[in-house]
């Protein structure tokens, strides 16, 4: 098994939260000008929506990532949240904010 590399893990971590955080605070922003005598007016909700959306989906993953920075910090970092046992090395390359080994994870996602 390959040694984990805290301070790789622990870039690309903050790498990801600079990345989310531009993203948060930059252009994307909400659409300022609705006219409702327009037609495309739907269109515009549909765009409000897909922004919302896409906000909330930014807001859980810098939540992830926050978390995450703070497991390497109180050194719970690469344990799996449900049982405890250690994630693999491979796992948290990929992912470096999971928080469920594998199994606990396909376990979850039956159960939704
Ligand atoms: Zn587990």
């Amino acid at each position: 098994m390959t040694e984990l590399n805290y301070t790789n893990i622990r870039r690309q971590l903050e790498e990801e939260k600079a990345e989310i955080l531009k993203s948060v605070s930059g252009g994307s922003g909400l659409p300022i000008h609705m006219n409702p005598d327009r037609d495309d007016l739907a269109q515009d909700y549909i765009t409000l929506e897909k922004t919302i959306a896409l906000k909330a989906m930014e807001r859980e993953q810098l939540e992830q990532v926050e978390s995450a920075l703070q497991r390497l910090d109180n050194g719970t970092y690469g344990l799996c949240s449900e049982c405890s046992e250690l994630i693999p090395t491979e796992r948290l390359e990929i992912l470096p904010y999971a928080t469920l080994c594998v199994r606990c994870q396909t376990q979850h996602e039956r159960h939704w």
